[in-house]
């Protein structure tokens, strides 16, 4: 038997997750939306999907038992402690809310009513990250101690809603929650420290770009970055082992792995290079023959495992795969990093 979805807020993302579950998920037909837009509310006519003139309405749809959300980060949490004190179970867009305290609220709700909630946090079947965590995992490069991860563009523009703050608007929550979504997945240790830079480059109200810098307590670090006004392009990925070094470069996937030939290779350096100003021995460039190029693994990864994984729990109580407490150390760190760019010191946790 399906189960009959709903979705609130019909924009960008919800016709995607129209399109995508009706094409991919055979678990789950979507019926219908909730949209406050007329143009929303045509496009999903037109599209043959059933248009709730009101929130009660759906909310009283006994039919419907999974509700998809995804509006404006400010309405996250109303919408979906009004769905699951319906007896809806409630797929909600990312960040999952404003701030941890809200999203406590909402886990408490979904404990009470017994319902599944979970948050779309699609990027960690993204195939560059899967990559990364492939290559920690086989230990390819040895022991990781610096990862860099980032997502660079020089729009310019934080689109509608997105350079609001009310709204939840900026760069930390739209591609942030991603970011640290994927290095709270990879690294099993906890956070000791962030230090986070916020900028406002050219949005007077929110944060157009940002960097941070995180510290484990496994002795790892990472820089996550997000830049909108970056004009030469980065690495999505750059990790750093004791025995090598992996390059992720763009959405395509290009890149590659190179690490040391053997133990034996460390003892080359004899070449002292002479810049204008100066020579340098550390570092002289590495003799080719000291080390090896490797591909980047081949891995198999697919979006629709996240909403697989959602009918698999509603159907067979299977593990949920992006789970409330995992978003909830998420929001926490979000909460630190909007509490550090106020007084620009770095935060020292346990989280
Ligand atoms: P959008 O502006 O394109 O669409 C939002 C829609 O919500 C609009 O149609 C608007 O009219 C409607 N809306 C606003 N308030 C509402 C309310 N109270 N009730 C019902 N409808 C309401 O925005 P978007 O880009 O689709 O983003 C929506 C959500 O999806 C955001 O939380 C965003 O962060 C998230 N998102 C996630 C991904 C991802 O890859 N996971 C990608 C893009 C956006």
């Amino acid at each position: 038997m399906k189960h009959i979805a709903a979705i609130i807020g019909y924009g960008g993302m919800g016709d995607w997750h129209y399109r995508n579950i009706t094409e991919r998920i055979s678990g789950i037909h979507v019926k219908g939306i909730y949209d406050i837009r007329k143009e929303a509310c045509d496009k999903a006519k037109e599209n043959g999907l059933h248009v709730y003139d009101t929130m009660e309405e759906l909310l009283e749809d006994s039919e419907t038992d999974l509700l998809i959300i995804a509006t404006p980060n400010d309405v996250h949490k109303d919408l979906s402690i009004a769905g699951l004190r319906h007896g809806k179970n409630v797929v909600c867009e990312k960040p999952v809310t404003m701030n941890a305290a809200e999203l406590e609220e909402i886990i408490a709700v979904s404990k009470e009513e017994g319902k599944l909630f979970s948050i779309h946090q699609n990027r960690r079947w993204d195939r560059d990250y899967k990559i990364i965590k492939k290559i920690l995992k086989d230990n390819t490069i040895g022991k990781p101690y610096y990862i860099e991860s980032r997502v660079i563009g020089s729009g310019r523009a934080l689109h509608g809603w997105r350079g609001h703050k009310p709204n939840g608007g900026g760069m930390v929550y739209d591609w942030g929650v991603h970011l640290f979504d994927q290095i709270f997945d990879l690294i099993d240790s906890p956070l000791v420290s962030i230090s986070p830079h916020l900028f406002s480059i050219y949005s007077q109200e929110v944060d157009d770009n940002f960097k941070a810098l995180m510290r484990f307590e496994n002795g790892l670090s990472v820089l996550v970055e997000v830049a909108t006004n970056c004009f030469i392009r980065q690495p999505r990925w750059h990790v750093c082992g004791h025995d090598g070094t992996a390059v992720i470069e763009n959405w395509e996937c290009d890149g590659k792995i190179v690490k040391l030939a053997s133990n034996e290779a460390l003892k080359w350096a004899d070449d002292i290079v002479y810049t204008a100003a100066g020579p340098t021995r550390t570092m002289a460039p590495r003799p080719d023959d000291t080390t090896k190029q490797l591909p980047l693994p081949e891995v198999e990864t697919s979006w629709t495992d996240y909403y697989h994984n959602i009918v698999d729990v509603l159907d067979n109580g299977a593990e949920l795969i992006v789970k409330p407490e995992q978003a909830l150390r998420v929001m926490k760190l979000l909460d630190l990093i909007f509490e550090s760019a106020k007084t620009g010191k770095t935060i020292e946790c346990n989280l």
